[in-house]
Formats: C-alpha cells, sequence, structure tokens
C-alpha cells in the first residue's frame, strides 16, 4: 500500500510498503480522516528524535477496522474507530506505575512516526486494540474525533499537570492546537483569570471561544513582565508551555509563576541542549514552583472521556480545525501547510 513517509532527514515522499501482520490482539485500520502534528515537522525537519529511514508520518488519525485479531473482543472489520496518537502496551511495568506513555521505554507509548510506520497510508497497525481503540460516537464528527486523539488529550494534560485551584490564575504560553486544547482543559478544570500567549488571528479568536480572558502578544515583551503587570504583580498559580523557544520561554514560564505554583510543559522541546531555568526567579531552587511535563495520554478511556466533553457540550473540537482536505494524495499539502503555519491555520486535515 501507499504511504507518505519521512524518507530520511529533512526529506519527505511516498513510500510503497506491505500491509503490516495483524497479532492476535491487534488490528489494521484504514484511515478516514488523518491530521499532521507539529512534532511530525519537529521530527522531519529539526531531527528532534534522530533520523528516520523510509517511515510513514502521521499520528492523529480516525478510521476503520478492516481486520482484528483472534483475542480482539470489542471490534469487528467495519467499526468505525477513534486511534489515540498514543497506544501504550497496557501491559508493560510503566502502565502499572501509572505512566502507560512510557511503556517499554521512555516515550515508547508513541508509536506512530516514532518508531513505527505512522497513520499517513492506506493502511495502519495498532496494537491492543481493546484496549486502545475506542468508538466513534454518534454526534461527533471523524475531524472532531480526530482533533481529540492528539490536540485534546495533549493539551487538557497540560492542564491537568499544571494544578489549577478552582478560580486559580493560569498563563497558557502558545495558542497552536495544542494551547488552545490546554486552554480548554483550564477551564473546564476551573480556571478563573486565564491568560494566552500568541498572535495569530484565528488563535486568538478559539482562545477566546474556549475561555481565555486576557491576550498576551509575545511580541510585545517578555511574557512574565505583561503578566506581572496585568496582575498587580502577583504572578499566576499555573502555566502551561505550549508554544514558545528554549531561549526565553522557560525564564518566562518561571518568572510568571507564583512562589508554590506549577509550570506545566507539553511542548516537544527541540534546537538546543539544555533548558534554561532563571535561578534567582525560581527561588534558587526553593520557590516551590514545580515543574511538570508529559506525553499526551493514549488508549480508549482517555479518547471515550475526551469525547464524552464534546458530547456533553463543554467545548468543540471542531473549532480548531481550519482547512480540510480532501484524499489521500493531499497529505503531503496538509504537511507543508502545517510547517509553513499561515495565518489562518491552525490544524488541517485530510479526509479519505
Ligand atoms: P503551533 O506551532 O501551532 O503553536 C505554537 C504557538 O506558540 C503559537 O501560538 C505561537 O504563536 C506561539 N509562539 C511562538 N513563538 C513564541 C514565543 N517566542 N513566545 C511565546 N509563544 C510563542 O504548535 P502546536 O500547538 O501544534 O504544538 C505545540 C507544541 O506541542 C509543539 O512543540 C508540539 O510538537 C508539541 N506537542 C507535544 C505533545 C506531547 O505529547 N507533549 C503532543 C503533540 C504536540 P503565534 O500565534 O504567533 O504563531
Ligand atoms: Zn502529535
Amino acid at each position: 500500500f501507499k504511504g507518505f513517509a519521512m524518507k530520511r532527514l529533512n526529506e519527505i515522499g511516498w513510500v510503497e510498503k506491505e500491509v503490516p501482520e495483524c497479532g492476535p490482539m491487534d488490528a489494521i485500520i484504514k484511515p478516514t480522516c488523518v491530521s499532521p502534528c507539529t512534532s511530525d515537522i519537529h521530527t522531519v525537519w529539526e531531527g528532534a528524535i534522530g533520523d528516520r529511514r523510509d517511515m510513514i508520518l502521521g499520528h492523529e488519525a480516525v478510521g476503520e477496522v478492516v481486520e482484528v485479531g483472534s483475542m480482539v473482543k470489542k471490534f469487528k472489520p467495519g467499526d468505525r474507530v477513534i486511534v489515540p496518537a498514543i497506544t501504550p502496551d497496557w501491559d508493560d511495568e510503566a502502565a502499572q506505575r501509572g505512566f502507560p506513555s512510557q511503556t517499554t521505554e521512555p516515550l515508547g507509548g508513541w508509536k506512530f512516526s516514532n518508531f513505527k510506520d505512522g497513520v499517513f497510508g492506506e493502511r495502519f497497525h495498532v496494537n491492543m486494540a481493546d484496549a486502545n481503540l475506542t468508538f466513534i460516537p454518534d454526534g461527533l464528527s471523524d475531524e472532531g474525533a480526530c482533533m481529540l486523539t492528539d490536540m485534546w488529550s495533549t493539551g487538557m494534560m497540560g492542564s491537568e499537570n499544571a494544578n489549577i485551584p478552582l478560580g486559580g490564575t493560569v498563563l497558557v504560553i502558545g495558542i497552536g492546537a495544542v494551547g488552545l486544547s490546554a486552554i480548554a482543559g483550564a477551564k473546564c478544570l476551573g480556571a478563573g483569570r486565564l491568560f494566552a500567549a500568541g498572535t495569530r488571528p484565528i488563535s486568538v479568536e478559539v482562545a477566546k471561544k474556549y475561555g481565555a480572558t486576557d491576550i498576551i502578544n509575545y511580541k510585545n515583551g517578555p511574557i512574565d513582565e505583561q503578566v506581572r503587570e496585568l496582575t498587580d504583580g502577583a504572578g499566576v498559580d499555573s502555566v502551561v508551555i505550549a508554544g514558545g523557544n528554549l531561549e526565553n520561554t522557560w525564564a518566562e514560564a518561571i518568572k510568571s509563576a507564583k512562589a508554590g505554583g506549577t509550570v506545566s510543559n507539553v511542548n516537544y522541546l527541540s534546537g538546543a541542549d539544555n533548558v534554561l531555568i532563571p535561578r534567582v526567579e525560581w527561588g534558587c531552587g526553593m520557590s516551590n514552583i514545580n515543574i511538570t511535563n508529559g506525553l499526551c495520554p493514549g488508549g480508549a478511556v482517555r479518547m471515550e472521556r475526551l469525547a464524552d466533553l464534546a458530547l456533553c457540550g463543554r467545548q468543540d473540537p471542531e473549532l480548531l480545525v481550519t482547512h480540510k482536505f480532501k484524499g489521500l494524495e493531499k497529505i503531503e499539502d496538509a504537511l507543508l501547510l502545517m510547517k509553513d503555519k499561515p495565518k489562518d491555520l491552525i490544524k488541517p486535515v485530510v479526509m479519505l
């Protein structure tokens, strides 16, 4: 079958592959809607996880089951399913310790377009189908469901990890699809005043719809200075880092947080070897400002819960979709759009 791949660092193109073997607990899926992720861009053009050869890209998809293994109980060919970007090995010891996204090795729950062929092809393989797949519920479109697989799951985790007190102040740095999902999650988790740092007009619009109360333009000066000014010097309880860079974003995050606050990172760091934490503003390491981080949560239960947030009308995942393409051959255009990040883009999807 055909797939769109990373051929090597800085090079993308089409490849032909054999349909993978379906193990007894696994499933083979035909995607019906896929979306490129900023992480695909870090992987191909920034070498963030090192070189990969002829690896099919993509990890955000919904689709139709075409084959299941002999031990799969919940699914059969023809079922329409949400496929989480992260598909843990649920019997691994890291899952038992409470970190399913880190199974078998650090980041090992992230298989598609990391060390296994991803979803940008006519077929792809899913491990542990019963634990990882979930049905697309009535009332949720394919493109809406596709936004749960990585964007909502990652961004909302950023807010879950940020220890947001009820009515607490929150700063989300970066309002791409991940930061916007963090805002949506922060609102659900009870944030009070909610600052959002970013500039793309379309993102600003959705940030407000998802619950941001104040928009900060990071181009107008350091974010922490703007936050301190808007809070009469107090700073915020919780910061989510969902964008920015390694030169100044971490300093701005730490400097924005109150003593006892939390800085939660979901950004996929690339471009430098060290993360710089400002010593004095971190209270010389004694400020009780905790730093948390994580990889997108996967699995069926996570997807079901996120789908419920959408179905109960708490937030609308489709607000993230700004561009719609049709046909497998358009995957390249969608990926390049994600690389260029025009002003009117949040997320493109490709309907297959
Ligand atoms: P986008 O590139 O769409 O968004 C980045 C945001 O950061 C934009 O709002 C941009 O502003 C803003 N930004 C750029 N420069 C600065 C700066 N100097 N200071 C503050 N903000 C800045 O990215 P995504 O939302 O798609 O993804 C965000 C990150 O999350 C990526 O690194 C991605 O790889 C990562 N990720 C991590 C996952 C995980 O499991 N932890 C899973 C999925 C993604 P502007 O509005 O001006 O463009
Ligand atoms: Zn991703």
